[in-house]
């Protein structure tokens, strides 16, 4: 008899309380050869197709009717602009309101260039700009298509996580200054965690596996031009074939200042995305060790104000006639946004918090983010399991900590020109950021 009740308890436990449901649409683009972005040394187009790139949505849903949907897209960067028009969108098809939308962009350095996203790179005719304005739209609607898949796929699931590792991911500033001076002893924080989200069917087969890592999706470097995942792509698709059915979606943590290693050689992509998909099977293949999640899902989404060093239109107005052609064309961008009214004196920062359950939360910001972030966030919380996305929602520039702001380099500085912005952060940048983390935790309930 006490058996009998044990086998009902358990039984009732493991009754899921949750939905989920995953849609996928392929974002390739349609009109080749089609310039690829990321890297400022690509002289032409790209004409060939590696790899298939993909928008994928995972939609959860809890007892109460809440929800939220996390897309990855293997894509380098969005700007806030396309964010906008898909949350938009989603609203008006589905009623999801826009906190609850998570978007989480691979940054492969092999896939498409988005315009405004580094805008400084290019100087495309009218005829690019056109097809690259026809990419954007593309890519709209298949990122709102795959949301609508999944949305409209939802079904009862168990959700489970856990934690692998993987050991690729390199502190590249570290690597630069030891170069430069090997006395020199640098910073070299790295993040080796692979975070493991398991969405598992009532008939216990894999719906879905949604994993990340902190590192550039930059093993394919500016002599290789052909679309491609790189190694993040070449891991979903390993995890995808490890467990037919399975959809694998890959998210973007902080990997702001790390480079995978080694790098340059095209077959080394994908042999990160097989070191980084062992290490989630390692984690599927234990599932008594993975924590089982349940209970009510929450969002928050914020915007923080992060200024800039003080600049003025005299600034670039000189910095026009540079020889430096990027330099030049920063200044152009720049004082054509000054010209529009646009505010230079900041960016709005967003910060995305999805909570489920009592113990588990995905933190999503905007930016290349640098990994303290990451480790940072994570240690504030001990008692939560949470994920640490960078990338999200919107990639306006690198986010660099004070150390880095200070130290300078490419994370501080010259990366803003590609970016089109005008210059460095102030060093508060990091108190305001963390400050944006932590009330958008306490928006969810999250309290440390
Ligand atoms: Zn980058």
């Amino acid at each position: 008899m006490t058996l009998v009740l044990l086998l009902a308890s358990v039984s009732c436990a493991r009754r899921a309380d949750m939905r989920a449901g995953v849609g996928t649409e392929t974002i390739t683009p349609q009109e080749m050869p089609f310039w690829l972005s990321g890297y400022a040394a690509r002289t032409a187009p790209a004409s060939e197709v590696r790899q298939q790139l993909f928008a994928k949505a995972l939609a959860l849903e809890d007892a109460q009717g809440a929800r939220s949907v996390i897309v990855t897209i293997d894509i380098i960067g969005i700007p806030r602009v396309l964010r906008n028009a898909i949350a938009d969108d989603v609203e008006r098809l589905h009623g999801l309101k826009p906190e609850a939308l998570l978007l989480n962009c691979s940054h492969t350095h092999s896939g498409p260039a988005v315009r405004e996203n580094l805008e400084v790179l290019f100087s495309f005719d009218d005829e690019e700009k056109a097809k690259t304005a026809r990419y954007r739209e593309f890519l709209r609607q298949r990122v709102v298509a795959a949301v609508g898949g999944a949305l409209a796929s939802l079904e009862p699931v168990n959700l489970s996580y856990g934690e692998g590792s993987a050991p690729f991911a390199i502190n590249r500033r570290a690597q630069r200054l030891e170069a430069e001076d090997p006395s020199a002893n640098p910073v070299r924080t790295v993040d080796h965690s692979v975070p493991v989200l398991r969405v598992e069917r009532q008939d216990g087969g894999l719906l879905a596996v949604l994993f990340g890592y902190a590192c550039h999706n930059t093993t394919l470097t500016a002599e290789f031009n052909a679309v491609a995942g790189d190694y993040a792509g070449y891991a979903q698709q390993e995890v995808q074939n490890a467990n037919p059915g399975v959809t694998a979606l890959f998210l973007m943590l902080c990997g702001g200042d790390q480079n995978p290693f080694p790098r340059s050689k095209e077959e080394l992509a994908p042999q990160h995305g097989q070191t980084l998909a062992r290490a989630v099977q390692e984690v599927l293949s234990k599932p008594g060790e993975l924590e089982a999640l349940s209970g009510g899902l929450r969002s928050a989404l914020r915007f923080e104000r992060l200024p800039f060093e003080t600049h003025t239109r005299a600034d670039f107005e000189q910095e026009r006639n540079n020889e430096n052609v990027y330099r030049k064309r920063r200044a152009e961008w720049v004082l054509g946004r000054m010209d529009k009214g646009d505010d230079l004196n900041a960016v709005e920062y967003p910060v995305q918090v999805l909570r489920l359950g009592e113990r588990f939360g995905l933190v999503g910001l905007g930016g290349e983010v640098v990994v303290d972030y990451g480790l940072n966030i994570k240690q504030a919380y001990p008692g939560i399991r949470l994920v640490v996305a960078g990338y999200t929602n919107d990639v306006m520039c690198y986010i660099p900590n004070r150390r880095i702001l200070k130290e300078g380099g490419y994370e501080a500085d010259d990366s803003m020109m590609y970016y089109g912005q005008p210059g460095k952060f102030i060093p508060e940048v990091e108190d305001k950021v963390m400050g944006a983390v932590k009330a958008a935790m306490a928006d969810v309930g999250f309290v440390r």
